[in-house]
């Protein structure tokens, strides 16, 4: 009884995130966020973003021992937009950073050094010096960086919780260009690889202030059984490195990201529930209270909260296809664009006024703005049939997508809008990232420097 009433709870959650997308598109469209000036734009569906970190929240809870010290630490890489990382720095999120642009960001949306966890697998001397003086929390990814920690624990106090990142090498999953725990994976300590297992439990007994261990094994693509076999792989290195030190110096464990999504259908499986409940099966003495824990889901918090909505500039045919060129391709849609069988996407139509579009479905293509013929969002789709005017959403881009533009063509980034419900039938919008403007364009490609190259000469040439 309890499973069937969970599955309705999630089927109508799924139903009303799809209610209010189409609430949303209608509304852009009334208040002209879009339309032939504004002809792609992103959608964050602000309702949704709390729903999904509340049931992350509520996940971990459920299995961890009470008083367990839980750190949901959002990968800023999925979605790098100030506003959403203050969104979820208010519901409780921290922030995974990758890059000097990325801490950037999580602190121009106030988010904690103390919630804040440094990843990035070629960090400077100069990040790792700012990292630790600032209290992040680092976990080397080899043994150049930790020499690197020796120098800077050694030269001043710090507050940065310190680990080391390790590669369980469990394997990876179906889409290799974001599996990380595979056996040549570029991040972290390769586990399995000879003498390196006794590196790093020497690397603990030597380093007192070695606190954590962490490992990010999941990706999409990868199956919950094997996110929890690299979890568990991190789980009883930490205890055996406790075991030999004899006492508890690791004392969190970070557990990484990758939840996968699914872009196949609105249902949220495998639900973060599902997956806490398959670790809390498979690595039961991670959440008995011993361990503090830290979290780096991405895409699996943003992806369905965010749409990308294009108009149909023009509807043709070719060889007998339909084709409706769109505004959204590889500028907004990169990787489905270069790997299409790896990341499809689906697409709702819509009609001129922001209507769900109904009618027969005709396979057509859904063809991107670019100038290459694979720029395609999706092709042999059978919708209803997409006429000039129209709109194309791109569903459940959220994540890796409008928020990672490609400036191919020069195309310019979309403007991005969160909405909520506006207590009536309508939506409320609020800017969340401005269009970028061609001025902008010009001067990101180097329209200060107009005649660097005009005037350079070789000293001496005449
Ligand atoms: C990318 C990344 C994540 C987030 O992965 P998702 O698949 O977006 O959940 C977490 N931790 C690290 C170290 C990462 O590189």
């Amino acid at each position: 009884m309890e499973h069937e009433s969970v599955e309705h709870d999630s089927r109508n959650a799924a139903r009303e995130r799809a209610a209010r997308r189409d609430r949303a598109v209608r509304g852009a469209v009334a208040q002209g966020l879009l339309g032939p000036d504004a002809a792609v734009v992103g959608l964050l569906d602000v309702t949704g973003i709390r729903e999904a970190t509340a049931a992350l929240k509520a996940a971990f809870e459920a299995v961890a021992a009470p008083g367990t010290p839980v750190l949901h630490a959002f990968a800023v890489k999925a979605t790098p937009l100030v506003p959403v990382l203050r969104l979820l720095d208010a519901e409780g999120i921290g922030a995974e950073v990758a890059s000097p642009g990325e801490l950037a960001l999580a602190r121009a949306a106030g988010v904690e050094p103390s919630r804040t966890v440094l990843d990035s697998p070629a960090k400077t001397p100069a990040e790792l010096r700012e990292a630790l003086a600032l209290g992040i929390a680092v976990n080397a990814d080899n043994p150049q960086e930790l020499d690197r920690l020796d120098g800077l624990v050694r030269a001043a106090p710090t507050r940065s919780p310190l680990g080391i990142r390790v590669n369980p090498q469990v394997g990876g999953g179906t889409i290799g260009a974001t599996s990380t725990a595979t056996q040549t994976s570029k991040f972290g300590v390769a586990l399995r690889d000879e003498g390196a297992r006794e590196w790093v439990v020497r690397a603990y007994l030597e380093r007192p202030w070695l606190s954590r261990l962490h490992t990010h094994t999941g990706s999409q693509g990868v199956p919950l059984p094997l996110m929890a076999r690299g979890v568990a792989e991190a789980y009883a290195l930490a205890e055996e490195i406790n075991a030999r030190v004899g006492r508890r110096q690791i004392d969190t464990l970070d557990i990484g990201g990758g939840l996968p999504v699914n872009f196949a259908s609105e249902a949220t499986t495998p639900t973060y529930a599902q997956y806490a409940r398959v670790l809390a099966e498979e690595v039961p003495g991670l959440f008995d209270g011993r361990y503090g824990l830290v979290t780096e889901f991405g895409r699996s918090l943003l992806a369905e909260q965010g749409t990308v909505v294009a108009r149909v500039e023009y509807a043709k045919a070719a060889g007998g296809r339909r084709i409706a060129v769109t505004h959204a391709g590889v500028q907004v849609a990169t990787r489905t664009v270069y790997a299409p069988g790896n990341w499809p996407l689906r697409i709702a139509a819509y009609d001129r006024t922001g209507r769900p579009k109904e009618g027969p479905l005709v396979v057509q293509d859904v063809a991107g703005p670019a100038c290459f013929s694979g720029d395609m969002l999706a092709q042999a789709r059978a919708l209803p049939l997409l006429e000039q005017g129209d709109y194309a959403a791109a569903l459940d881009t959220g994540a890796y997508y409008f928020a990672h533009h490609y400036a191919y063509n020069s195309l310019v980034r979309p403007g991005i809008y969160g909405f909520v419900p506006d207590g009536t039938a309508g939506v409320a919008f609020a800017t969340v990232r401005e269009p970028q403007r061609l001025t902008e364009v010009v001067e990101e490609s180097g329209g200060a420097h107009a005649s660097a190259l005009t005037t350079l000469r070789t000293p001496g040439s005449g």
